[in-house]
C-alpha cells in the first residue's frame, strides 16, 4: 500500500529497503472507516498505534514532552548558537575550519589526532559524532565495501506570492507520486506575520534520487501548489529562486544496516573508550533522533 510513497521518496522498490522504513518517513498510520469509529478505536493503544484521527484539529498531545517545538523566530540555528554560547561560558574552545585528518588509538586510551593544518591533538577522551565510517578511514582502517546508496540530493523552491496562503498549516508533506513536491515549509504561517507586507514566502523540497533524478520546472511547482490548496486562484507569483543541495541522504537498506553494525563492531575494537554519539550512531539520521542520542548518551 506505502510502495508509491516510498518510491517518491527513495527512488528504490520497497523490497529493496529494510523492514519498517515507511515510520522513519512518518508513515506511520492510516485514516480509516468513519471519525466516530476511529475515536473509539484509538481508545486502544493497539489501534492507536495504527489508526490516525481524521482531522488534524483532533489528538494533540496533552503530554507536553510529545510536543514539538520549532523557534518562531531566527530558525533552528538559534538552539546551535544558545549550545555554542554555554560551551564558551564553561571556557570550551572551539576550533572551526579544521577537519580531523587521521585519528590513531592513543597509548594509554584516548587518541591522536593529526588535523588538517597539521597540528597534533591529544585527546584523554575522544567523542566522536559524525557517522563511524568516517572514523574508520580516519584511522586508515575503513574496511572495504559498496559506498552506501544515496539519494541524489534536494531541490529547493523558494517561492514568495502576493497573498496569505490557502491554508493555515505549518508544512505539509505530500507522499502522492503524480507530484514532485515533496515537503513544503509555509513560514509566515510559522512566524504568524508575513515576510513583509503583501509577501508571503514558501519553500518546496523536491527529492532528487533514482526514480526522479530532474527537478522539474520551477511553473510545475506553482501548479503542483494550487493544486494542493496551498495558492488561492489568482495569487501572483512576485519572485521565486530554486537551490540546490547536492548532498543526498543514506538510503534505508540492508545493506547499509549490515555495514553499519560492522563499522560499530570495529570501532569498538579499535577505540573501546571512544564516546560515539548523534549521527555517529547507527541509524541515527534526522536531527531530533541525533539529538536524542546525544541526550540519552550523555544523561
Ligand atoms: C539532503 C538532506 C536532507 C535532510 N533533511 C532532514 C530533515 O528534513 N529533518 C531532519 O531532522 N534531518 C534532516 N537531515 C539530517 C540532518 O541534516 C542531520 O540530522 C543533522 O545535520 C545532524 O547534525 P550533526 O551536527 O550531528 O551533523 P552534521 O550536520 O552532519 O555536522 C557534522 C559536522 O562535522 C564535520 N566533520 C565531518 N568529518 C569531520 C572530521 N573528520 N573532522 C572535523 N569535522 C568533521 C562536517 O563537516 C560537519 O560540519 C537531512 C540531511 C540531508 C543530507
Amino acid at each position: 500500500m506505502l510502495a508509491p510513497a516510498l518510491t517518491k521518496i527513495t527512488g528504490l522498490a520497497p523490497e529493496e529497503l529494510s523492514p519498517g522504513v515507511a515510520t522513519l518517513y512518518g508513515l506511520s498510520r492510516l485514516v480509516m472507516f468513519t471519525p466516530e469509529r476511529t475515536r473509539e478505536l484509538k481508545t486502544d493503544p493497539v489501534h492507536d498505534a495504527r489508526l490516525a484521527f481524521h482531522s488534524r484539529d483532533e489528538g494533540a498531545p496533552s503530554d507536553p514532552s510529545r510536543v514539538f517545538r520549532y523557534p518562531a523566530r531566527g530558525g533552528i540555528g538559534l538552539w546551535a548558537q544558545r549550545l555554542e554560547a554555554i560551551a564558551r561560558e564553561e571556557g570550551v574552545t572551539i576550533r572551526t575550519g579544521l577537519a580531523a585528518e587521521k585519528v590513531e588509538p592513543g597509548t594509554a586510551g584516548g587518541a591522536r589526532l593529526t588535523l588538517t593544518d597539521g597540528s597534533l591533538l591529544d585527546a584523554d577522551r575522544l567523542v566522536w559524532s559524525v557517522p563511524g565510517a568516517l572514523l574508520l578511514r580516519a584511522a586508515g582502517a575503513l574496511p572495504p565495501g559498496p559506498p552506501p546508496r544515496m539519494t541524489s540530493g534536494l531541490a529547493l523552491y523558494h517561492v514568495v506570492v502576493d497573498r496569505a496562503f490557502a491554508t493555515d498549516l505549518f508544512y505539509i508533506t505530500n507522499y502522492d507520486p503524480a507530484f514532485a513536491s515533496y515537503r513544503v515549509t509555509l513560514y509566515p504561517n510559522v512566524q504568524g506575520r508575513p515576510m513583509r507586507d503583501g509577501q508571503y514566502h514558501l519553500t518546496v523540497e523536491v527529492i532528487l534520487n533514482a526514480h526522479h533524478s530532474e527537478a522539474p520546472p520551477s511553473a510545475q511547482i506553482t501548479d503542483e501548489l494550487a493544486r494542493m490548496g496551498v495558492l488561492a486562484p489568482g495569487t501572483c507569483v512576485l519572485a521565486e529562486a530554486i537551490t540546490h543541495v547536492r548532498q543526498g541522504f543514506p538510503l534505508p537498506t540492508p545493506g547499509l544496516a549490515a555495514q553499519q553494525k560492522a563499522h560499530g563492531e570495529r570501532l569498538a575494537e579499535l577505540f573501546p573508550d571512544t564516546l560515539v554519539l548523534g549521527r555517529g550512531q547507527a541509524g541515527a539520521f534526522f536531527l531530533r533522533d541525533a539529538l536524542g542520542e546525544v541526550v540519552r548518551a550523555l544523561a
